[in-house]
């Protein structure tokens, strides 16, 4: 059956849940990702983390980097009107053994920037483990659902919640403002959610092929504000 973008959008909001194994593993090495600030200790314990929910939800170890580079981000009139806090990219399979790329390295990458758009303030501790969360839920899409195209459904957005309410039971508080006083109260300024995968509509942009499903599920869970660059390069 050919894979169209429509039955990626439908069985992505089929699937609500993304359960772990033993969230309270997750939630151990996810306080330490919060506890981390600078970019070499955040992509160290970030990539702990993330072997950690590979092996639980039954994926391979995406490969993490954490460039100490500002959010590339637009202006607009004076204004950051949106800004790229991290992205999923999928490397081509290697021809000898398709479950790997080239040279061994993983077919999935993360990418968490460390710093503001603006400022280049450390991107406040919350913000960074949220982004490398839903990045993780691209990546589980595409290995564990087989959802090439990894949209941002309602059905993405429920199995994101699923993954942070377990590390937030194992932990025994929240992944929320208690757990970092410091916010730096950035995450505002990034005006708009763009995907590739998803077009949306933006001032002076043209409307979504008629093709597309409604983006109004994807509107309505803004749960951060950024730009999400996803190309799965097959
Ligand atoms: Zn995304």
């Amino acid at each position: 059956m050919a894979r169209t973008r429509r039955a990626d959008y439908q069985r992505s909001n089929r699937i609500r849940t993304l359960p772990l194994d033993d969230p309270e593993a997750a939630a151990v090495a996810a306080s330490r990702v919060l506890r981390a600030r600078d970019a070499t200790d955040r992509q160290r314990l970030g990539t702990e983390l993330l072997a950690l929910l590979a092996a639980q939800a039954g994926t391979g170890v995406p490969e993490l980097v954490v460039p100490d580079e500002h959010q590339p981000h637009r202006r607009s009139g004076g204004r950051i009107v949106y800004s790229l806090q991290g992205d999923y990219r999928r490397r081509a399979p290697s021809p000898a053994d398709p479950r790997v790329a080239r040279g061994g390295r993983p077919l999935g990458r993360i990418r968490v920037l460390n710093r503001t758009p603006a400022r280049g303030d450390l991107v406040r501790p919350t913000a960074f483990l949220n982004t490398l969360l839903h990045e993780f839920c691209h990546h589980y899409d595409v290995e564990r659902l087989g959802i090439l195209h990894s949209f941002h459904t309602s059905g993405f957005h429920a199995r994101l919640r699923h993954l942070r309410d377990q590390i937030e039971a194992g932990r025994g508080d929240g992944l929320d403002e208690a757990a970092d006083p410091g916010r730096a109260g950035n995450s505002r300024r990034a005006g708009r959610t763009i995907d590739p995968l998803r077009p949306r509509r933006v001032a002076g942009a043209p409307a979504p092929p008629a093709d597309e499903p409604a983006p109004a599920a994807v509107r309505a869970l803004p749960l951060l504000e950024r730009l999400w660059s996803i190309i799965l390069a097959r």
